[in-house]
């Protein structure tokens, strides 16, 4: 009898169900992990070899229609069909989603996986230890805390810094803001009551014009607004000078109150990285914070050659390191460290009864949920610590080293070719420049560039990227395209290929389209 009045359960039906077959991670689970997996990536690699490019050479209406051919029944069919549907979807994906291995992909902050990497993923999936508590997860938590330790250590912070993974720069950024306004609201409140001012403040934030949108995503989230941002203008080197940064400071309203200035260690476009040491002297004057976006640049950390260019970081009050970008992580695996003397629990730390009761915790049998926004967190440190303890940091400083030497290269062959326009030299591992049309289609120029990039991305042959230069005008155009070049295996003659194409799809546009 229900004790809630509720209908009483259906009987047990008498068709056997179907099994879900062994858990993940008991002994004989694990081992069928790694039959299936071994032959969902068997089927994978069957259809990789069929491949001629990075892209489906499909339009997204084409590639909808495929996806609804192979699911008939949709995603959440009523019955399941076993092992062969998924063989079938391996198949499908391989054969459609993008190709990030193929030399010609070079669109996004979004590198090929490490092999050792995703197969770590695998495992951690497989356990599917959470990092809240130390009983969801003891290894993982211990994994995180390390490389947390290693990585303040390598960014030059003193040995009681913190930091936590989260899922993205985004979320690293948000966390970064969100301590930062609670610390200066905080300091705010404590003045007030010592009987010293006493009228409201609007919170705004400064960065570069360059800067990430996520600062302005955080600030809305955080409830100051997007037009907490004050975006500063860049120099010709795009960078936001110190300079710059004191006018805009200087310039603020009465009533606004700075929690913090982003500066961006490679800016997602043009790689700039702001002057670090300039910048913190203004902040230091000011008594602002300084967070360093360094999603992008952050791989820098791990190549003697390329580190000088985050000199400076140090002095950082935060940082926010993208491992699934430049140290060829499966996202999501992004870091936020905190230097030594800021609580990076002081706006996440909680206690929970059910979670990590105080005595617990007093015991050390303590996990790491008051570090972060999220509750059940993935073991991401184990992909991480893997791909470090293969390749060391100067196996994964040599990939970027790689990146960053053929993007020069491509800058010197955009700058050989008439028909192309660099728009700055490189400073990490993207190229931006545009196609420069015919005389005919001069004033064109921003449609041909969008229009020659979309019929690349419909052959599926050449994945580029594309952005606009703020400062374009009606001479210059504003449409750039983009190489974001992540494949360290990449060859010269690989970027000979790319541009080829851009050329030869910019002259097909051209004559397609005339007005
Ligand atoms: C990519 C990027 C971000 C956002 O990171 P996600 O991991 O995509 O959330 C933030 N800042 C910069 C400079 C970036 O390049």
């Amino acid at each position: 009898m229900s004790m809630s009045g509720h209908a009483p359960p259906a009987p047990a039906p008498t068709h056997p169900l179907p099994t879900a077959g062994p858990l993940a991670a008991d002994p004989e689970g694990i081992v069928e992990v790694g039959r299936l997996v071994g032959e969902l990536t068997s089927e994978a690699a069957k259809a990789l070899r069929r491949r001629n490019g990075p892209l489906p050479p499909l339009t997204p209406g084409e590639l909808s229609h495929v996806v609804d051919a192979q699911l008939p029944e949709g995603p959440l069919p009523r019955e399941g069909a076993g092992q062969d549907a998924v063989l079938a979807l391996a198949r499908a994906y391989a054969t459609h989603t993008v190709d990030l291995a193929d030399p010609r992909a070079a669109a996004h902050l979004q590198p090929p996986a490490l092999g050792v990497a995703a197969a770590a993923e695998v495992l951690a999936a497989a356990f599917n230890a959470s990092v809240d508590t130390w009983d969801s997860g003891p290894y993982a938590v211990e994994l995180e805390s390390r490389l947390v330790r290693a990585l303040t250590a390598r960014a030059g912070y003193g040995p009681r810094a913190d930091g936590v993974l989260t899922p993205g720069g985004t979320a690293s950024n948000l966390q970064a803001l969100l301590i930062a306004r609670d610390a200066a609201l905080r300091a705010r409140r404590d003045v007030r009551a010592a009987g010293l001012v006493g009228a409201p403040v609007q919170p705004v934030v400064y960065c570069s014009e360059l800067a990430h949108f996520s600062v302005a995503r955080a600030c809305a989230v955080l409830g100051l607004g997007e037009h907490a941002v004050r975006p500063v203008p860049a120099d010709a080197s795009r960078r936001m000078t110190a300079e710059a940064l004191e006018v805009a400071l200087a310039e603020r309203a009465a009533d606004e109150l700075p929690i913090a200035v982003v500066a961006t260690a490679g800016t997602t476009d043009y790689g700039s990285v702001d002057p670090l040491p300039e910048l913190a002297a203004v902040t230091r004057r000011h008594g602002v914070r300084l967070h360093v976006d360094a999603a992008y640049g952050g791989g820098a950390l791990f190549s003697d050659r390329l580190r000088p260019l985050l000199a400076g970081i140090e002095v950082a009050d935060s940082i926010t390191l993208d491992l699934h970008k430049t140290a060829w992580q499966p996202a999501a695996a992004s870091v936020l460290l905190v230097r030594e003397g800021t609580d990076l629990t002081a706006s996440t730390g909680l206690r929970v009864a059910y979670l990590n009761p105080d005595d617990d915790g007093a015991e050390g049998y303590d996990g790491l949920l008051g570090h972060s926004l999220a509750t059940t967190r993935r073991a991401d440190a184990l992909k991480v610590v893997a791909t470090f303890l293969a390749l060391g940091q100067r196996g994964v400083g040599a990939l970027l080293e790689s990146c960053h030497d053929l993007a020069r290269h491509a800058a010197e062959v955009i700058g050989a070719n008439p028909r192309l326009e660099l728009a700055a030299d490189p400073v990490l591992t993207t190229v931006v420049f545009r196609y420069l049309p015919d005389e005919a289609n001069r004033d064109r120029a921003d449609a041909v560039n969008g229009a020659l990039r979309r019929r690349l991305l419909r052959q599926g042959r050449a994945l580029i990227g594309r952005t606009d230069d703020p400062a374009g005008d009606r001479a210059t155009g504003r449409v750039r395209l983009k190489l974001t070049l992540l494949n360290p295996r990449a060859t010269r003659d690989d970027i000979q290929e790319l541009l080829t194409a851009v050329e030869a799809a910019g002259r097909a546009v051209e004559t397609e389209e005339q007005p």
